[in-house]
């Protein structure tokens, strides 16, 4: 038995979320390595173990998952659902061009001050999106 990453069960209990075996797969598919998925290319880990499954049920599980805080979601640049396993603080850098997304880590951007926040408004986190071109894209139109 390969060790999981991370203690499914263990997550699941805290956030009284039912351990069933389509969202253990689910989940696996997600943090088996860093990124930045779309339900899509989850869709295509999962359906190698679960044929029966669709994209819209790998959708609603990714946002059970995101709502219990198990997942993060990565802001919306693309127009769907994105989902992170990285839940150390961290931004992005997303490239305009191919919407690649790349993590940067807290410590390598200074702390963000808001001058002002609308009144009311509890701040709980900030999550900065840098765009601009990676260097992919730049060497590509360079040529
Ligand atoms: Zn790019
Ligand atoms: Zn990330």
């Amino acid at each position: 038995m390969p060790k999981e990453k991370l203690d499914f069960d263990g997550l699941c209990r805290e956030r009284h979320l039912a351990a069933t075996h389509q969202r253990r797969i689910i989940f696996q598919a997600v943090t088996a390595a860093p990124g930045h998925y779309s339900p899509e290319e989850i869709y295509e880990v999962v359906r190698k173990q679960i044929p029966s499954i669709s994209v819209a049920t790998i959708y609603k599980n990714l946002k059970t998952f995101v709502e219990a805080g198990i997942l993060h979601e990565v802001s919306p640049h693309h127009g769907s659902l994105r989902v992170d396993p990285t839940l150390t603080p961290h931004h992005h850098l997303v490239c305009r061009k191919c919407k690649s997304i790349t993590d940067i880590d807290a410590k390598f951007l200074d702390p963000v001050r808001l001058r002002r926040a609308p009144k009311g408004f509890k701040i709980e986190q900030f999550a900065v999106d840098i765009l601009g071109t990676c260097s992919k894209c730049a060497k590509q139109s360079a040529h």
